[in-house]
């Protein structure tokens, strides 16, 4: 394709595969991101410091790249929904743990029906094989620190959120191809309400609870 910029490749790839990151307000110093019960906050509830600068533009944000619809790409093919199918297709022993799927956490959600508002479903967790069930991973990360005598003395940290879906076979989930970047929460400092940041992808679980119409090619 003959495209004249970054930006126009973008935005095409966007409206083709309908992704589109959600932006945030969050705080200067990335204590905490405006979702929730702070939606309408105007100054960070930690640190204080404004939300807004002179023109009324929020001094820092955070981009969101939602989940759902990535998942939902994965129904689209044959091979990603084998490899999704082994949490259904593998054999466990009730008195190994060879996985994190045999743990005690999963074990007992399976034995348990879905409560949306504390209002129990006639279905149980994990009882569609089309069920994912996910683990987030958040670390901080040094970057611009450099090394030797050009180390900086400012370590600027930042931290990617990740996606591990554990309905994968565990000898490939944690392979870059499979683990979905959520977003990074912008430093300099390490967020100290994490719980604010993961307040899309809470939105997004909720979605998952009640289930998401999804095309499934097979
Ligand atoms: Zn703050």
């Amino acid at each position: 394709m003959n495209l004249h910029s970054e930006y126009v490749a973008d935005r095409i790839l966007e409206c083709a595969s309908e992704l589109r990151p959600e932006i945030y307000d969050c705080c200067i110093g990335s204590c905490m991101c405006f979702t929730g019960e702070f939606e309408n906050d105007t100054t960070c509830p930690i640190c204080e410091e404004p939300r807004f600068d002179q023109r009324k533009k929020a001094r820092n944000r955070f981009r969101y790249i939602p989940i759902i619809p990535r998942l939902q790409a994965m129904f689209k093919d044959p091979k990603l929904i084998e490899l999704l199918l082994h949490r259904v297709r593998r054999e466990s022993d009730p008195n190994l743990i060879e996985d994190v799927l045999d743990g005690g956490v999963i074990r007992r959600l399976l034995d348990s029906h879905v409560e949306i508002d504390g209002e129990k479903q006639h279905y149980k967790y994990g009882e569609f094989e089309t069920d994912i069930f996910l683990a987030l991973t958040c670390d901080g990360v040094s970057v611009h620190k450099g090394v030797g005598a050009r180390r900086s003395k400012t370590q600027y940290s930042c931290f990617p959120m990740e996606i591990i879906i554990l309905n994968l076979p565990p000898t490939i989930r944690t392979q870059d191809r499979y683990v979905f970047s959520l977003g990074v929460i912008p430093g300099p400092r390490e967020p100290k309400h994490l719980n604010s940041f993961c307040w899309p992808l809470y939105q997004e679980c909720l979605c998952g609870l009640e289930g998401i119409p999804t095309y499934h090619t097979i």
